[in-house]
């Protein structure tokens, strides 16, 4: 056997081996990654370079250094297979000549050089086999680890569950998708007044009712169906002794893995007493405090719902009723007794029409409407105020009074899809003004074409002011008679609208209006201004005729304590002789609105002018009292001539008529006043009234009201009549 070097020759800082670590150390980077610096691994691999080749010439010989070198390069991470590759080959090639100095080819190094490759691919793969093993090891230690926190986890969190399950003030239950109870907490079977026994032996829809808000069940279905995954209602229970709770409810929809329906998960809130609170807040909003009666928002919800969904057919009615005179009560005996009438008065009405179901509530003040739903035409709205005004005659006793009371009611009836809530309301309003114009104590219907025209007459009056300004009014005489000669004595001024629109308008379609809202006053000075001109020229033209001209004044204008100045300044400015003017007052402007007679009339009476009582016997006065005013004449009304007729078809009422204005002509002319007749029409009237002795007659038997020129020509052709 050839000598081997000793092993303690090898110099491990020679060149050679330190060269070759060197380039161990390169490839082993180039081939993989290495977690050591370029130094480190050259210094790591220097000491297994020496190692090996103190193996190689180690005696006896041993491989294992070389499997620990291999052990440590896995240790060391040096795990590339391609660096192993190449340890493996240069530990072959290089290693004996460049380390151990050694020719190539020497047979004795081949074998333990092929051992020591042998042994440290050994070591490296044992040490890599070790590593993996521990590796996984340690997985599954973690592995097994994270499965203990998990059920620790389940187990807290069910744990949890049982406690706010079994512990929670709010009930709660678990039912299955067929409605069969799994589950409730004590909170729920004490809410329902059951056991948890009993409930978990019900199904879930017996605890529907028919009562419950529309669309409940349906919300439910939808849910287990799986189309909605939560729900929450207010619902009503009714529990085990048959009372109510209410509860605000919640249910949750549970699935299973797959999406399908598994559960549902009710919760339930007792909220009886905020729910009753809310009823108690929502009556007192809708129902007034003094009657108990529902209220006009109450009233305008129901009438609006059945306006809402009424079909063809439906018919609807108002009474809208208002006490008469409930001001001079409440002044007269107190706000105390009024509220008490008010209430006696609606607990009348809601009696009065309790069997018939309809809605009677208080609109405020002394103001009540009645909702006559569904009736069948307009007899029964009609049926209903009659029974309330009667409701409301009883005589009413409150405290040691007793009075009788009485109402006015407003029919409004119609097709309830034909109308709003405010247009039936406007219309009941509207109505209820008739009824209390037409002398109260009485029920009017609504007839949309006087209401049409009461909103044309308005819209007349609201063009007044500028209808003045313009010019449009102008003046017609009609001529007032002597029945004993024939002849012109007198004009009266009527006043006509020369409407650009409309045409002429007659006075009796704007004069009410214009003395309702005050204009009368001034279109009164424009006809008294006018009429005093037109006279003043006839005066100055025939001064032999003497012609008076007749001047209406409304009560208003008479009422005007400015009148006596207005009428002197008109004469002065025209020039009118006083005597030639006369001023007709109604019998209720000759009393003034204070119910004395006016004052002025004296004062009026001063200046010369002459006064009529116009339209005499429409009213209440008295003749031993005109006796005392400075009347001059009395016209009187058309109606008592009407009475009179030649054709004797009523022979008893023209003998009464014929009487009356016999009778009234004696008086007046005992007090030495003159008569006037009006709306004389036929020769035969005219006739009659002479032999009655009554001294002028106006009508259109003597001619019409006709424009001023008309007149004047009469006058020129001396003023002679038919009559005459
Ligand atoms: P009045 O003062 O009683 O006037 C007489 C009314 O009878 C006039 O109606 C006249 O046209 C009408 N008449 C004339 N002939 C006949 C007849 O043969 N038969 C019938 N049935 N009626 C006849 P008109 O012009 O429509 O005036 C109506 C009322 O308007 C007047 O009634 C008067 O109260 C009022 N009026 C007219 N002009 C004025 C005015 O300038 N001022 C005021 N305050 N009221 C006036
Ligand atoms: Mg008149
Ligand atoms: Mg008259």
């Amino acid at each position: 056997m050839a000598a081997v070097p000793d092993p303690t020759g090898v110099d491990a800082g020679r060149a050679d081996a330190q060269g070759y670590a060197a380039d161990w150390a390169r490839a082993v980077r180039r081939l993989g990654f290495v977690p050591l610096s370029a130094a480190e691994t050259e210094r790591l691999l220097l000491v297994h370079t020496v190692r090996l080749a103190q193996a190689v010439r180690a005696e006896p010989f041993s491989a294992r250094p070389a499997e620990e070198v291999g052990r440590a390069l896995v240790e060391a991470h040096l795990t590339e297979p391609r660096a192993l590759e190449w340890s493996l080959r240069a530990l072959g090639e290089d290693f004996p000549r460049r380390v151990l100095g050694a020719d190539e080819g020497r047979a004795d190094l081949t074998d333990r050089i092929a051992a020591v490759q042998g042994a440290l691919a050994a070591g490296f793969a044992r040490a890599l086999r070790d590593r993996t093993f521990t590796q996984q090891e340690r997985i599954a230690r973690s592995a097994w680890q994270a499965r203990d926190q998990v059920e620790q986890a389940l187990r807290d969190s069910e744990a949890r569950f049982r406690a706010v399950f079994t512990g929670a003030a709010i009930g709660i239950g678990i039912a299955g998708v067929d409605g069969r109870i799994i589950d409730v907490n004590q909170a729920f079977a004490d809410m329902l007044g059951y056991s948890i026994e009993e409930l978990c032996e019900t199904n879930v829809s017996t605890l529907f009712h028919a009562d419950d808000a529309a669309g409940m069940w349906e919300l439910y279905q939808a849910l287990i169906e799986g189309k909605q995954d939560s729900a929450r209602v207010e619902k009503r229970y009714h529990r085990k002794d048959g009372s109510v709770v209410w509860t605000d409810l919640a249910v949750s929809l549970i699935r299973h893995d797959d999406g399908r329906p598994r559960f549902t998960v009710a919760m339930i809130e007792d909220i009886t007493e905020r729910y009753e609170l809310q009823q108690r807040l929502r009556f007192q909003a809708l129902h007034d405090p003094l009657t108990g009666l529902p209220n006009r928002t109450l009233f305008f919800e129901t009438l609006g719902r059945i306006l809402d969904t009424a079909g063809p057919g439906r018919r609807v009615g108002v009474c809208f009723l208002d006490l008469d005179g409930f001001k001079a009560i409440n002044d007269s005996l107190g706000h105390d007794l009024g509220d008490r009438l008010l209430v006696m008065i609606g607990r009348r009405l809601a009696e009065c029409v309790a069997d018939h179901g309809h809605l009677v509530a208080r609109m405020g003040g002394d103001e009540f409407v009645i909702l006559v739903d569904g009736g069948d035409d307009l007899d029964e709205s009609v049926a209903v105020a009659e029974a309330a005004l009667a409701a409301v005659a009883v005589p009413v006793h409150v405290g040691d009074q007793q009075l009788a009371v009485s109402a006015s009611v407003g029919i409004v009836e119609c097709p309830a899809a034909a109308t709003s809530a405010s247009e039936l309301m406007k219309a009941a309003d509207t109505t209820l003004y008739w009824a209390k114009a037409a002398g109260r104590g009485r029920w009017a219907v609504y007839d949309p074409e006087r209401s049409a025209r009461d909103i044309a007459r308005s819209a007349l009056v609201a063009g007044l002011p500028a209808a003045l300004d313009r010019g449009e009014f102008v003046l017609h005489y009609q001529p007032i008679v002597s029945l004993l000669e024939g002849s012109i004595l007198a004009v009266e001024a009527l006043v006509r609208w020369e409407h650009p629109e409309l045409g002429l308008i007659g006075p009796d379609r704007f004069i009410g209006l214009a003395e309702e809202t005050g204009l009368i006053v001034r279109l009164g000075e424009w006809v008294l201004r006018r009429a005093c001109r037109d006279a003043e020229r006839w005066w100055r033209e025939f001064p032999d005729a003497r012609l008076v001209v007749s001047v209406n004044l409304a009560a208003r204008q008479a009422d005007d304590p400015a009148i006596v100045e207005t009428v002197a300044d008109v004469l002065a400015t025209s020039g009118l002789p006083a005597e030639l003017l006369q001023l007709e007052l109604t019998e209720s402007a000759v009393m003034g609105s204070a119910g004395e007679p006016l004052r002025s009339l004296h004062r009026l009476a001063a200046l010369g002018v002459r006064l009529a009582v116009d339209d005499f016997g429409t009213g209440y006065s008295n003749l031993a009292y005109l006796r005392r005013l400075p009347i001059h004449c009395l016209k009187l009304a058309g109606p008592f001539v009407e009475g009179i007729r030649a054709d004797g078809t009523d022979a008893v009422a023209d003998h009464r008529d014929e009487r009356i204005v016999d009778a009234l002509v004696r008086l007046a002319h005992a007090l030495e006043l003159w008569v006037t007749a009006e709306a004389v029409e036929t020769q035969v009237q005219a006739e009659r009234l002479r032999a009655l002795r009554c001294d002028t007659g106006q009508g259109r038997y003597f001619g019409a009201p006709a424009p001023a020129e008309q007149i004047t020509d009469r006058l020129r052709g001396g003023g002679a009549t038919r009559w005459a």
